[in-house]
């Protein structure tokens, strides 16, 4: 009990310092971030070390990411509540829960099984029941549930965006994904649909790690 209270003070603070400090305004993701246990999502960690102002390891060479970067990202995506949304990287599982609580349907898609498995359990385990995960390559989309209001990538993207996700996207739709051919070089595009229109610009300077992509 009392390391539930002091889990949920480290969130509130985490939110307060890291999240709300440094500009994110929504206040459903903020409100999101202090509920959701971020300490199940990351592996063999101390719980109160997952609060940390940092990207940390997951296993198979995997990172959850910076809550900030995920704060970042999910309010770059402007998500209503009636909308459908896919993220490619399921990783932890923390990014789709964020999202669980800030749209209709998440749809995520992780290409490494073992994390596909955990995260699963996971969302099992807290009832997040609007999340949808999806074993394979994401960027083959998931053409089944098509359009999407929104798609976001947490994987980084060497040169080109998957044309089947941007084909994926609603009108009114938005993409955001890091792209970049180093570690050291990369950017968050947001890409907007309008009609048939797409329009893309760049925005915050990223480290994600690369997204696997068959060419
Ligand atoms: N969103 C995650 C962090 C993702 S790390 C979180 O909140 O924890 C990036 C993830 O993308 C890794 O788990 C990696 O295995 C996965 N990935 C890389 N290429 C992929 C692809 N083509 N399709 C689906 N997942 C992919």
């Amino acid at each position: 009990m009392r390391q539930k209270a002091d889990l949920a003070a480290i969130r509130r603070r985490m939110v307060a310092e890291q999240i709300q400090g440094r500009g994110i305004k929504d206040l459903r993701i903020l409100r999101a971030m202090e509920e959701i246990p971020r300490h199940l999502f990351v592996p063999l960690t101390k719980p109160r070390a997952t609060y940390c102002d940092g990207p940390l390891p997951i296993g198979q060479g995997q990172t959850i990411s910076q809550p900030y970067i995920t704060a970042y990202m999910t309010e770059l995506l402007q998500v209503k509540p009636s909308d459908r949304v896919l993220e490619i990287g399921t990783g932890s599982g923390y990014q789709a829960a964020l999202l669980s609580f800030l749209c209709a349907e998440v749809y995520s898609i992780e290409i490494i099984a073992s994390h596909h498995v955990r995260a699963r359990k996971i969302m099992e385990r807290l009832q997040y029941t609007n999340v949808h995960l999806r074993l394979g390559d994401g960027c083959e989309g998931w053409p089944e549930e098509a359009p999407f209001d929104g798609i976001i990538v947490t994987a980084a993207a060497k040169g080109q965006t998957p044309t089947t996700l941007l084909e994926q996207l609603s009108d009114d739709g938005r993409l955001v994904i890091p792209i970049g051919q180093s570690l050291y070089d990369q950017q968050l595009v947001v890409y907007t649909r309008q009609k048939d229109q797409l329009t893309a610009r760049e925005d915050l300077a990223v480290r994600f790690v690369p997204l696997v992509q068959g060419d």
